[in-house]
């Protein structure tokens, strides 16, 4: 029999609803996978009593016949999400001891829908970050090693804590947020799936807010369908958030597995960087074929401003998450340290709640932000971002989908980037224009490279197409047929 926790989420379900298994049992994997796995760091707070609890009380309604979409699933909670009473702190000391009294919008869809909770897990501090590096709690190390070596690689970011519990399977799935890419890139980095759908999906209510135009809250998980059974959980109208789409929720499952015969995939040529390994530059090849033999027709279409999107990028969000972070002032949340007067208490308390990253961040933020530079940046940015978004539209004139890769490289090893940051945010290349422009992104595990590490593909989809998009990601997962997994050296 297939051990619990190497079950995937859709065939869980199964078993739970013929009650093959209880949801205590597996709960009970699960919380003894995440103890045994502590030395990846993956969580930041765990939650074994509540899990227990929402499991039995997931039994009583399954063994009525009832329970929801995800009833007994046992899931982890990137710790951007505020969960009612349990720490909740965006991985940073200014947060250190915030139990919030509320659920976030996104999580309690997910308890109604008979979820459980594992824990919270680790991420980049204030999700800025690229490889879980900047988390107050320490790094989280990627299950994977390269062949031969005992070397630590990250996870990704910001989500490397949700990406290595479902790498590692301590969790079934998990909630992830993507501002720039850390749904996408850390599901590339660690042979999951990852989903960020179209913004607007998920509401942002009660998801600590980082660049409010770019997050969006979405799932990882190890299979399409299962990110699609997440999603459909986790999506919806919310009147507590303005920017959520008044639309209701397609059943994203059923969209797994239906035809892509006939759909123009389009292939953009400048997703390409300097000293992309050759690997990825094949897999995409690769790809290519899949969608083809799968009856796609495969169309070369051109985003001129691709190579303008990070610059837009790392102007828009900062000088976004200065005004949010403009809150944690030392009153109200988290950690305070007196100083000289009401202006030094601020200033110490800042000082020392946020770590280097988002110092810098709030920096460049309220530089592009000042009166001076408003119009040469912030201004000057926008205008760029709606023409990226208008490359897009011109592209969807004449195609259903586009294909390109995750990532430019495959996960790198812990310190290599973390002293420069723009070695650092290259990493979002290839994942920032679809926030800017507001689209759904998807990344897939593709194959292995020469280390053996896993590399992703990326599938991009026009506004409210996750549909389509999902049905084009399934494609591609079956001829992929990933089935490799990293070597269990963490456990005990
Ligand atoms: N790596 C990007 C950044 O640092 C994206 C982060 C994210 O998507 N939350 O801003």
């Amino acid at each position: 029999m297939t051990a619990l926790t190497d079950l995937t989420l859709a065939a869980a379900k199964a078993k739970l609803t013929a009650k093959d298994i209880s949801a205590k049992e597996l709960t009970q994997a699960h919380l003894a996978a995440v103890a045994g796995a502590r030395s990846l760091n993956a969580f930041t707070t765990e939650t074994p009593d509540k899990a227990l609890a929402m499991a039995e009380a997931s039994d009583a309604r399954l063994a009525k016949g009832e329970g929801g979409l995800l009833e007994g699933v046992p899931l982890a909670i990137k710790d951007l999400f505020c969960t009612r009473d349990v720490e909740s702190t965006a991985c940073s000391n200014i947060l250190k001891g915030f139990k919030p009294r509320y659920e976030s919008t996104v999580t309690q869809n997910l308890w109604d829908a008979g979820a459980v909770m594992l824990g919270k897990t680790s991420m980049d501090e204030f999700a800025m970050g690229s490889s879980n590096e900047t988390a107050c709690g320490g790094p989280v190390t990627n299950p994977w090693r390269r062949q031969g070596s005992n070397s630590a690689l990250v996870p990704g970011g910001s989500s490397g804590g949700s990406a290595t519990a479902v790498a590692a399977r301590l969790a079934l799935g998990a909630t992830a947020t993507d501002t720039g890419g850390s749904i996408r890139q850390p599901a590339a980095f660690t042979g999951t799936v990852g989903v960020k759908p179209t913004y607007g999906r998920c509401s942002r209510w009660g998801i600590v807010a980082f660049a409010s135009s770019l997050d969006q809250a979405g799932p990882i998980a190890r299979t399409v369908e299962d990110a699609a059974l997440m999603l459909t959980a986790m999506a919806g109208h919310d009147p507590k958030d303005s920017t959520s789409l008044p639309l209701a929720t397609p059943d994203f499952a059923a969209a797994c597995g239906t035809s892509i015969k006939g759909l123009k995939i389009g292939v953009p040529r400048e997703y390409r960087v300097d000293g992309m390994p050759d690997e990825i530059e094949s897999l995409w090849r690769t790809g290519i074929a899949w969608a083809k033999d799968a009856g796609a027709e495969i169309v070369e279409v051109s985003l001129p401003l691709t190579k303008y999107a990070l610059p837009t990028y790392y102007i828009i969000a900062p000088a976004e998450a200065s005004s949010n972070l403009a809150r944690y002032d030392g009153m109200r949340f988290g950690v305070r340290v007196d100083g000289d007067g009401l202006t030094g208490t601020y200033e110490d308390t800042r000082a020392a709640g946020f770590g280097p990253e988002v110092q810098r961040r709030i920096l460049i933020g309220t530089y592009v932000l000042s009166a001076g530079y408003y119009d040469a940046y912030y201004l000057k940015a926008q205008k760029v971002r709606r023409k990226i978004r208008d490359d897009f539209d011109q592209a969807f004139t004449q195609v259903d989908a586009l294909l390109t890769p995750t990532t430019p490289t495959a996960a790198f090893a812990a310190g290599e980037k973390s002293d420069d940051p723009l070695a650092m945010y290259l990493n979002d290349s290839f994942t920032v224009t679809a926030n800017l422009a507001g689209l759904p992104g998807i990344s897939i595990p593709a194959a292995l490279d020469g280390d053996g590490l896993p590399l992703g593909l990326q599938v991009i989809a026009p506004a409210l197409a996750e549909e389509r998009m999902f049905a084009v990601a399934s494609a591609l997962e079956k001829a992929a047929a990933f089935d490799a997994r990293p070597d269990v050296w963490w456990a005990g």
